[in-house]
């Protein structure tokens, strides 16, 4: 196992929420948002407002660079954003799940507990010196974040369908093809 279950949950998660920032946007609703906060099994409050919605939405670009900046750089965002939420890491045990981290109250508003969790996991990341784990999506014309756990390290793309499309394209630049 590359990382514990928690940091691995926060950092799919995180990759999740920023990838819906992607073109078209996929977090617009409560619904979508339902559906990203079930999709990683999240618990703690979770309004299902449209200013939670709104708040979400926003922190987006802050995940993205907790995700993506160089490794020096990931560490100043990752402790200004633990220093301002005031985290306090806490094993807890809830749900189910057995002893793992909070560093905020479960009472907290949603986005600051993504930013919290996400601050939380690159901490393990860039002291278990995986920070090469995370990228920016190999596509051109995409700049989804890829989260590549694999053992061989073979992750390029974002989605299927940025692998699809470039596999079609390499594809037909050896048979000296166009478009
Ligand atoms: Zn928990
Ligand atoms: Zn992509």
């Amino acid at each position: 196992m590359l990382f514990t279950h928690d940091t691995t949950a926060a950092l799919q998660s995180a990759v999740a929420l920023v990838n819906s920032a992607e073109p078209p946007d996929t977090l617009t609703d409560l619904a979508q948002l339902d559906a990203w906060f079930e999709r990683f099994s999240s618990t703690g409050r979770h309004e299902r407002s449209a200013r939670e919605l709104a708040e979400v939405r926003a922190v987006r670009p802050r995940v993205r660079a907790l995700l993506t900046s160089e490794r020096d750089r990931g560490v100043e965002l990752l402790n200004a954003v633990l220093a301002d939420a005031r985290a306090v890491p806490q094993l807890v045990r809830h749900d189910g799940f057995d002893w793992h981290v909070h560093a905020v109250a479960p009472e907290t508003g949603l986005a600051t507990r993504v930013l919290v969790e996400t601050a939380m996991a690159m901490l393990d990341v860039v002291r278990t010196g995986e920070s090469s784990r995370l990228a920016v999506c190999a596509d051109d014309t995409c700049s989804g974040v890829v989260l590549d756990l694999s053992r061989n390290r073979s992750r390029r793309y974002c989605s299927t369908a940025c692998g699809n499309r470039n596999a079609v394209a390499a594809y037909r630049a050896r048979r000296g093809g166009g478009a």
